[in-house]
């Protein structure tokens, strides 16, 4: 049986949500790409990491390079048969597709299993149920929401472009997400060019810091703090979980089917509702445990992530704004509780290259 051997796709280059219409074919060695520019270039098979298109009606993503490396999504999974068929035995770590039997299977499972969580919506509403609803949105579907919070909230607001200043927050977000195994995100970092000392986390790994909490940080370990912090927001899936307890039936039912249509509207009531609502107390502790921990195993000093809430609980709110505070107590209890977990003995840890040069850094945007 012959398939075809050519693909649409969109490829994202890691540094811009605004994907690059592309050409797929497949060959013995690689995928190459194809671009409306005329560019071709080659992605060999050892080089990828499949993140999704293992279930039925799920696109294709591969991914190649570390913390923010370059994406490629297909909508067809049939291109994982003609990988199969022309890649010989590099292609055997991808996904086969399941057979046409298998996939009517994965389908029907599907619905059965959703079908308790709609019918428990009608019967305990969805608050009382936003865990599991969580759990089975899509992680697809969950980035693409992603996208559509981060351009609406940093709609209208110029962004922080200055090359020193982006290079080294990506410096410092790749030091983290290099240490995270399996990443089911690509993690990216906004600096909005807004006084507002705030930091907030899309669904999908979009974070967005406000100019003014990053000029409020001493360190790059200060900064990385409140980064390893988001982060975990977004690997628990706390940001998922406190839209899903808070918005429409319509939404909720469209994240379960993965229907992205109508996405922007309920991006819209997602950014409304990340940028009003606070998490729970424990998601907050977990966040905190775990991005203490994640600053750790990354070899990044996290009395940072201590030394920046402590001073940020004894800062006046500038022109009544409380923004990170308000939803980021700085606690004698938290911050108590962060001491207890650093490691009791003392430990090396590196020192990112433009360290001496941060308080020059942070202030670039302007
Ligand atoms: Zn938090």
């Amino acid at each position: 049986m012959t398939h075809p051997t050519e693909w649409k796709g969109s490829y994202y280059d890691g540094q811009s949500v605004v994907p690059q219409h592309v050409t797929i074919s497949v060959t013995a060695v690689g995928l190459s790409l194809h671009f409306a520019s005329h560019r071709t270039t080659t992605w060999n098979y050892h080089e990828l990491r499949q993140t999704q298109g293992r279930y039925s009606g799920e696109e294709v993503r591969f991914e190649r390079g570390t913390g923010i490396g370059e994406t490629l999504v297909i909508p067809s999974p049939n291109i994982l048969i003609a990988i199969h068929e022309h890649g010989g035995s590099h292609a055997g770590h991808f996904y086969h597709p399941a057979t046409r039997r298998a996939r009517v299977y994965w389908t029907v499972l599907a619905a059965l299993t959703s079908l308790p969580i709609v019918y428990g919506i009608f019967t305990w509403g969805i608050p009382s149920l936003a865990q599991p609803i969580t759990a089975a949105i899509p992680i697809s579907w969950e980035i693409q929401l992603g996208q559509f919070v981060q351009q609406e909230v940093t709609a209208g607001k110029p962004v922080c472009q200055n090359p020193k200043l982006i290079h080294a927050v990506e410096s410092i977000l790749t030091a983290m997400t290099n240490s995270i195994d399996q990443l089911p995100y690509q993690f990216q970092v906004t600096v909005v060019d807004s006084p507002v000392v705030n930091a907030m986390a899309a669904p999908g790994g979009y974070i967005m810091v406000f100019r003014g909490l990053l000029q409020d940080t001493a360190s790059p370990e200060e900064f990385a703090g409140v980064l390893a912090h988001e982060i975990q927001h977004v690997l628990l899936r706390h940001t998922m979980h406190l839209i899903v307890r808070h918005v429409s039936m319509a939404f909720v039912v469209a994240a379960l089917s993965g229907d992205a249509s109508g996405m922007v509207a309920y991006a819209l009531q997602a950014a409304q509702t990340l940028q009003t609502l606070s998490y729970s107390r424990d998601a907050e502790d977990q966040a905190d445990e775990q991005g203490l921990q994640l600053l750790q195993r990354s070899r990044i000093n996290p009395e940072g992530m201590i030394t920046f809430f402590a001073k940020l609980g004894k800062e006046q709110p500038a022109n009544g704004v409380l923004g990170y505070l308000s939803t980021h107590p700085a606690t004698q209890d938290r911050l108590a509780h962060l001491k207890s977990l650093l490691p009791p003995v003392s430990t090396t840890y590196r020192a990112f290259p433009f360290q001496s040069e941060w308080s020059d850094i942070k202030t670039y945007c302007e």
